[in-house]
């Protein structure tokens, strides 16, 4: 066993624990980090990277399927798709991003060492891992240990029934699938499965998908998800899985797969965190405007710290956490953190939602008014403002439509910037581009859309 000292120490080396650790690097600050996995968290290895690969590989291979004879004249032979090609294809990306990460770090002179941590008081932390054992005394200590998957009691994982983690290694494409979840990680998958040829049925507890969305941006979704034959069952509560049926209080559904996404829990038991009897919110750790926990000198950032659980907010959690410990003025001080929901057609969110802020008004530009989307076949969509009728100021940015996740940096640009609506309508937006939408939807608040 060795003990080691440090200033910081953060457990954890998800998109929150890596970049806090690589600022603090580049800060001077003595940094380790540990992680019992290969570094990058569930974003990088069974999250956001690898979803949006099979996602792609999903689209493009039912591009081709549909293509044939279709208005744009093309003509392809029968296509086929090898799963377990595409897997390894994303298993490159994640080796890469993986090693990617581990250098960042080093670079930045962060020592990284593999092993699970468990805290022993709130200065000591003991590390057991295939390198031996740690005990590391730090001054200041990160929880950045993420989340993992809701298991239901009823549909335990294992078999057939899987987290998105096991649904993102499958190798053989299951003829029919059950998703147990309508949220935007059970529909992101739904729908790649749906494209590589299975038959999907998703099961949601709530009235509709996508519940945390107002109806008007889930709309073009759930007409996409039945052009391409998934089966929606709401307001359906699963309730076992046996002998390829999964029995739902709307009926059985035959299943050779169950995907269970009803949800992700921090991950703060089994690490000595409740010996520290840090004050929680819910089931996450409480944090003040610089990440500090009720316990001078511990912090927590991302998923641990609840809503919203993305990979954006803990990277930029770790990022303030290094800055002020380094002894610079910062505190978390963000207008809106963006989400995307990387379905079909995108959408994407950016502050305040119509009727959420009083005194604010919206308004939508149709991408069927837009040349770019026509020439992309991407009609479906819209982007929408929302402003504030005193003063014009953007205080919410929404889209739903083809690759509409690009212009998550322009909402999220604006937002922060404090934009008006004259300042989007008064900036030249490139043609033909779907961005145009957002300029003319502010050009439409102020009365004077030009395409419509
Ligand atoms: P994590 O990424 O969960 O990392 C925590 C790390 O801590 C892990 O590596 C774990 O091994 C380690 N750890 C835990 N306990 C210990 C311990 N005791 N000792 C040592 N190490 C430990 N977010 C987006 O923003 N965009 C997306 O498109 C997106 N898509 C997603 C798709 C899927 C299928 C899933 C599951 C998630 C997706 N997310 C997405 C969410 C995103 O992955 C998380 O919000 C993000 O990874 C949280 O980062 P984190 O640093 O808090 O924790």
């Amino acid at each position: 066993m060795s003990d080691l000292k440090c200033k910081l120490l953060i457990i954890g080396a998800g998109p929150g624990g890596y970049v806090c650790a690589i600022r603090a690097g580049q800060l001077g600050l003595d940094t380790i980090i540990v992680d019992e996995a290969r570094p990058g968290g569930t974003c990088l290895n069974v999250g956001c990277i690898p979803s949006k690969a099979l996602i792609h590989a999903a689209e493009e291979f039912h591009r081709i399927t549909v293509a044939n004879d279709g208005p744009l004249g093309i003509t392809a032979a029968a296509p086929r798709i090898d799963l377990a090609r595409t897997i390894s294809w994303k298993d490159g990306i994640v080796a890469r991003l993986n090693a990617g990460v581990s250098g960042l770090m080093k670079k930045a002179g962060a020592r990284l060492i593999t092993g699970s941590a468990r805290f022993l008081d709130g200065k000591t932390v003991r590390v057991e891992g295939a390198e031996g054992v740690h005990e590391i005394r730090a001054e200041h200590i990160v929880i950045a240990t993420g989340s993992a998957p809701v298991e239901l009691p009823f549909l335990p994982f294992g078999g057939d029934i899987l987290s998105s983690t096991e649904a993102l290694a499958l190798t053989d494409l299951p003829a029919r699938m059950a998703v147990v979840g309508g949220g935007y990680i059970g529909l992101e998958l739904g729908t790649a499965f749906a494209k590589l040829g299975s038959k999907v049925t998703v099961i949601e507890a709530e009235d509709r998908l996508l519940p945390t969305y107002d109806k008007a941006l889930t709309a073009p979704v759930v007409k996409r998800l039945k052009a391409l034959g998934v089966t929606v069952m709401t307001g359906a509560k699963a309730q076992g899985f046996a002998g390829g049926v999964l029995s739902t209080d709307q009926g059985e559904v035959p299943a050779d797969k169950v995907l269970v996404t009803v949800g992700r829990r921090p991950r703060t038991q089994g690490i000595g965190v409740e010996e520290l009897a840090l004050t929680m919110s819910g089931p996450f750790i409480r944090i003040d405007q610089t990440c500090q926990s009720s316990m001078k000198g511990i912090y927590a950032i991302g998923d641990v710290t609840g809503e919203p659980m993305l990979a954006h907010r803990a990277m930029a959690q770790g990022e303030m956490v290094a800055e002020h410990l380094a002894g610079h003025p910062v505190e978390w001080d963000k207008q809106a953190i963006p989400a995307v929901c990387f379905t079909d057609p995108e959408i994407v969110t950016c502050g305040a939602l119509p009727g959420e802020v009083e005194g604010t008004k919206s308004a939508e530009f149709p991408l069927a008014a837009n040349g770019r989307a026509m020439t992309c076949e991407s009609e479906a969509g819209f982007v929408r403002v929302v402003w504030r009728e005193s003063d014009h100021a953007v205080l919410g940015l929404q889209a739903v439509g083809a690759h509409m996740s690009e212009l998550s940096a322009a909402f999220s640009i604006a937002i922060e910037m404090g934009a008006r609506l004259e300042d989007i309508g008064a900036t030249i937006h490139a043609h033909p581009t779907q961005s145009e939408g957002l300029q003319e939807a502010c050009l439409k608040a102020l009365g004077h859309a030009l395409h419509i």
